[in-house]
C-alpha cells in the first residue's frame, strides 16, 4: 500500500500499461462484427444494454437489413421488431433509420472515419465516435463509457476534478502513448465489466490492489495508514 501513496500518476499508468501488455496484449470488443457497418449498428445498440444483449438481436437483424441503403430505406416501424429486446428500443430503431439513410446519402454507404463526420450520424455520440475509430481505424481515441470513467478514478489514474466522460478522456490520452491507446479502452471496459463491477468491486481476485485508490483508500485504509502517508501523497490526485 505504501507504493500507492508514493506512486507519481505516471507511475501508476506505467504499472497499469505494464499489467495487462503483459497479460492480455490482443484485447478485443466483445460486439461481434464482421465490417465497419456492422460495428457502427452494434455500438448504437450497445448504448445502455449489454455486448451480449446486442449480440444476440444482430444476426436477424443484419439477415433483414445487410447493409447502410437497407437499412436506410426502412422506417422506424420496420426496424423495430428486430431491436425490441435492446434497451430504448423506439428511440435506436429511429435512429438506424436515419443512420442508414445518412450513410447512404451522404457517405456512399461506407462508415466515415473521422470522429467530426462519424457524430453527424443518428444516434452518434463521441463515445460512439470513439469506439468506432479506435475499433476499426485503429486510431488513439479513448471512449469513455461508464465502466471506463469508474475504473480510471478507482485506480486514481485520473484526478477527482476530471467529473465529464471528456475531461477523463483528455486525461487518460495524457499517459498513454497512442499506440496503445485502442487497447487500453478495451483493457477499462474489461476491468470494470468482470473485475471492478459497479456495486461492489472484486478486490479480492483483482491484480491491481497495489496500485489502486480505492483499495487503498476504502478496502484496506489500515494498511495503508501503517505503510504511512507522504505529506506529497495529496498533490499527487
Ligand atoms: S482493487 Fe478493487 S477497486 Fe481497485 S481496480 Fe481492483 S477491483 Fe477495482
Amino acid at each position: 500500500m505504501a507504493g500507492f501513496f508514493r506512486m507519481t500518476r505516471p507511475e501508476r499508468f506505467r504499472r497499469f500499461l505494464d499489467y495487462f501488455t503483459t497479460n492480455f496484449p490482443e484485447p478485443k470488443t466483445e460486439l461481434a462484427y464482421r465490417n465497419p457497418y456492422e460495428l457502427i449498428v452494434a455500438v448504437v445498440l450497445s448504448a445502455q444494454c449489454t455486448d451480449k444483449r446486442v449480440n444476440l438481436v444482430m444476426p436477424a437483424l443484419l439477415e433483414q437489413f445487410p447493409t447502410a441503403a437497407e437499412l436506410g430505406a426502412a422506417s422506424a416501424e420496420d426496424i423495430f421488431p428486430f431491436i425490441r429486446s435492446v434497451s430504448y428500443p423506439n428511440n435506436k430503431a429511429k435512429h438506424l433509420a436515419g443512420l442508414g439513410r445518412l450513410l447512404t446519402e451522404e457517405f456512399g454507404g461506407e462508415v466515415p472515419s473521422t470522429i467530426e463526420e462519424l457524430q453527424r450520424l443518428p444516434g452518434v455520440g463521441r463515445k460512439t465516435a470513439n469506439v468506432v475509430v479506435s475499433v476499426i481505424y485503429n486510431q488513439p481515441a479513448m471512449a469513455v463509457d461508464t465502466h471506463v470513467f469508474r475504473v480510471s478514478h478507482r485506480l486514481g489514474l485520473v484526478p477527482k476534478t476530471a467529473t465529464t466522460p471528456l475531461a477523463v478522456e483528455k486525461a487518460l490520452i495524457k499517459y498513454i502513448p497512442q499506440e496503445v491507446v485502442p487497447k487500453a479502452h478495451h483493457w477499462l471496459i474489461l476491468h470494470g465489466r468482470y473485475i471492478c463491477v459497479a456495486r461492489s468491486p472484486k478486490c479480492s481476485i483483482c491484480p491491481l490492489t497495489d496500485f489502486c485508490a480505492y483499495y487503498a483508500k476504502e478496502v484496506a485504509p489500515g494498511l495503508a495508514t501503517t505503510a504511512g502517508k507522504p505529506s506529497s501523497a495529496k498533490s499527487q490526485r
